[in-house]
């Protein structure tokens, strides 16, 4: 279908024509002739890259301009909600406005009432919902990317719910990878079902084994044995290659590998760019690993990574300066990076259970990275079989159909939180209601029945009244109370809630960092670190030492929660020497963690904390204690010691710079505002656009103008003149 023909306001149509797209993909033709313009729901399964988003986009316009109200746009991550941001931001030329948020769980941001697309991570929507944003009611169509990861242990739940909540208020378009149950999805949301494999690339899979490369069709090429030649072949085609394996440190290994036989096809300015990219990088014992291997146009990428250095990695792969990355299979969820050749060079994992099979689901979306629009004719995507039986492989991954998806509502620690929240935040007045509630879910779909998930549910009300979330009245009501009701809107674990709340009597008597941060580190809610068995002796021992801080005993070596207990000392050692201002660098290297993990334990205790805060309010808070408190979250949020705080109040002064003025003498607001600007330059980090600010924020201008220059208005730069 041409998009002249589109049934849809001309200025949408103008604006995709100037995209240089003039043709619908075919199953984009199918998916908007299915009624989805019309206002019906639907499920559109088709593989990676055939245009699902634009898909989203016409629709969303479709209905925006002409019924108004808004459109939410539910991405997995936070990267991807960046990534659709600034696609849509195109569309603010049809005065739409767009906007994305992704953190800070504990608002309703009303600010969103005025965007009309809002592009928000399940989680952060889900926290929106709880809220009551008054603008909530205007939500007309959700799209919901990935809906595949409604089968995902630890994000499934979210996602159910929130369709759950919306089905009957809103036209609903889910957006999916090919699974086995497609059908059941769209029967459940009441939705059309596209499912295609048509790709705007030809696909072409194998399985490579010792040096013979299998296709799919039977067709046989030969290659030198080890797997690296595929990649090398690539590379000498002038093409590029995504490397999946399933491990960091492999991600690492290969890269630094590939990396030696790749750089003999580089020519020199190549090369220089590469240098100069690499010199762009931090230093951290990660990124002079990555330093390594982009001398020879390869990076791999996985979740330690900061995310500058991932944007810097995906950037310079899209250019075409880097040949190769080495990932983990986190990459192939969602990031539009494609290759023209894709090696998958694990299809088991570790798991809690030992060695696990990589679902068919997973490998196939990696495969489906192969192929670059426009640039090849055929993307070509190669199992390698190491260990494994090649037909077996063949069979499984290139021939077999994808898994099923299945309900994970039934996760106790997502559930207890949606339970909850259906209480406290959602109307359900009595348990009859949250059975019925219940019964619209995909588990009550998929199952026929509600049975277990009642069971689960009726523990959980037990636990909340037990634990003062709610009360119950004579009629069996349900009666929302204060611990409830700010816990659901924190969006945290009602059991980390009930952990604070049994440990206040404690912390108010003896408050201090290292119990603080154990408590956090031992909520469900946080992520914690392993402790490797070379390891255990010394946090043990440090925890014995610090045993009169903890507000917690203990546990026995037998204990099952022994290891568990070793972990959170281990984090909340980490925290503290965040706090106590030791470089990241060393905290990377004692603690063997990469800087991606260190951000993503700072950001979950940073909630922690400000969530811990907000519940001490309820239980007649102690004024020096709340104070205690919440200079501790400050110190958390900035990484300093005590005598920092009042400096790193200032914007953009961060740990480092307010340690620089402090060192340098201005150790605080009243010695900056005394000080000469020219001092003040004088400090690393200080430069003048951050001296502006600063003096901006403290609303000197004025005042520097009358001691320095009494006549002259002025700004800071003519005053340096
Ligand atoms: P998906 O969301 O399915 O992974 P995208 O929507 O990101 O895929 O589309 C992948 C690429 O294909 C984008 O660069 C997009 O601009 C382009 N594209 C989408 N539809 C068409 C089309 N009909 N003709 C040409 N290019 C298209």
């Amino acid at each position: 279908m041409k998009i002249s023909e589109l049934p849809v306001d001309g200025r949408i149509k103008k604006v995709i024509l100037e995209r240089g797209i003039e043709e619908l993909y075919p199953p984009q033709a199918e998916a908007l002739k299915s009624g989805v313009l019309e206002g019906k729901n639907l499920v559109l399964a088709i593989p990676t890259a055939s245009g699902k988003t634009l898909v989203s986009e016409i629709v969303m316009l479709n209905k925006l301009l002409k019924e108004g109200g808004k459109a939410v746009y539910l991405v997995p991550l936070k990267a991807l909600a960046e990534e659709k941001y600034r696609e849509f931001k195109e569309w603010e030329r049809l005065g739409i406005r767009v906007a994305a948020t992704t953190g800070d769980y504990d608002s309703t941001d009303e600010w969103l009432g005025k965007y009309d697309i809002i592009v928000a991570t399940a989680e952060k929507f889900d926290s929106l919902l709880r809220h009551g944003a008054r603008w909530i009611d205007k939500v007309k169509l959700v799209v919901a990317d990935e809906v595949h990861l409604l089968g995902s242990y630890d994000r499934g739940a979210t996602l159910e719910m929130i369709l759950t909540h919306l089905m009957d208020k809103a036209q609903i378009l889910a957006l999916s990878a090919t699974v086995g149950n497609a059908e059941e999805l769209a029967e459940w949301l009441n939705a059309e079902l596209i499912v295609s494999d048509w790709r705007p690339v030809e696909l072409r899979k194998g399985i490579f084994h010792l040096g013979t490369l299998f296709w799919e069709d039977g067709k046989i090429d030969r290659y030198p044995e080890n797997w690296y030649s595929l990649v090398v072949d690539a590379v000498k085609r002038g093409k590029g290659a995504l490397v999946f394996v399933n491990t960091r440190r492999s991600a690492e290994k290969e890269a630094i590998a590939l990396s030696k036989l790749v750089s003999g096809y580089l020519t020199k300015p190549e090369k220089r760019a590469l240098e100069n990219l690499a010199s762009q990088l931090e230093r951290n014992p990660t990124s002079e690993k990555l330093k390594k291997a982009l001398k020879g146009g390869v990076a791999f990428h996985h979740a330690g990574l900061s995310r500058v250095e991932r944007t810097l990695i995906e950037d310079a792969f899209r250019e075409g300066l880097v040949k190769v990355i080495t990932a983990t299979p986190t990459l192939s969820a969602g990031l539009n990076l494609p290759a023209f050749r894709v090696v998958i060079r694990d299809t088991k994992r570790y798991s809690n259970f030992g060695w696990v099979d990589i679902p068919v689901l997973e490998i196939q979306q990696m495969m489906g990275r192969a192929g670059r629009p426009k640039y090849d004719k055929v993307g070509e995507a190669i199992i390698v079989a190491r260990t494994e039986n090649p037909k077996k492989l063949m069979e499984r991954y290139v021939h077999g159909k994808p898994e099923k998806l299945f309900s994970m509502l039934a996760n106790e620690q997502a559930f207890r939180s949606q339970v909850l929240a259906l209480i406290t935040n959602f109307g359900v007045r009595n348990f009859q209601e949250l059975v019925n509630f219940l019964s619209k879910t995909f588990y009550a779909h998929q199952r026929g029945d509600t049975l277990s998930l009642e069971y689960k549910a009726k523990d959980i009300v037990y636990f909340l009244i037990e634990n003062e979330f709610i009360d119950i009245d004579l009629e069996n009501n349900f009666i929302p109370l204060p611990l409830g009701k700010r816990t659901s809107h924190l969006y945290i674990d009602p059991l980390t809630a009930k952990k604070f709340k049994d440990a206040f009597p404690k912390l108010e008597k003896n408050p201090n960092p290292f119990g603080i941060f154990q408590l956090i580190a031992a909520t469900p809610d946080m992520a914690t670190l392993t402790v490797r068995r070379g390891e255990m002796e010394d946090y043990l021992d440090l925890a014995y030492e610090l045993e009169e801080k903890l507000y917690t005993g203990i546990p026995y070596y037998e204990d099952s929660r022994f290891q568990g207990f070793l972990s959170q000392v281990k984090t909340a050692k980490v925290l503290l020497d965040w706090i106590n201002e030791v470089p990241e660098v060393r905290i990377y290297e004692t603690y063997n963690v990469d800087p991606g993990d260190l951000y993503r334990i700072l950001e979950l205790a940073d909630w922690l904390m400000y969530s811990l805060i907000e519940l001490y309010k309820l239980f007649e808070p102690k004024g020096d204690v709340l104070q205690y408190l919440r200079d501790l979250h400050l110190r958390l949020r900035h990484g300093v010691r005590e005598e920092l705080l009042e400096l790193v109040k200032l914007p953009n002064i961060g740990r480092k710079r307010a340690r620089a003025l402090y060192n340098a003498g201005f150790r605080n607001v009243e010695a900056i505002l005394t000080a000469k600007p020219r001092d003040l330059l004088q400090v690393e980090g200080i430069g003048l656009k951050i001296l502006e600010d600063i003096y901006k924020h403290l609303g000197v201008e004025h005042t520097l103008e009358v001691k320095e220059k009494p006549k002259k208005k002025g700004n800071l730069y003519d005053y340096l003149k």
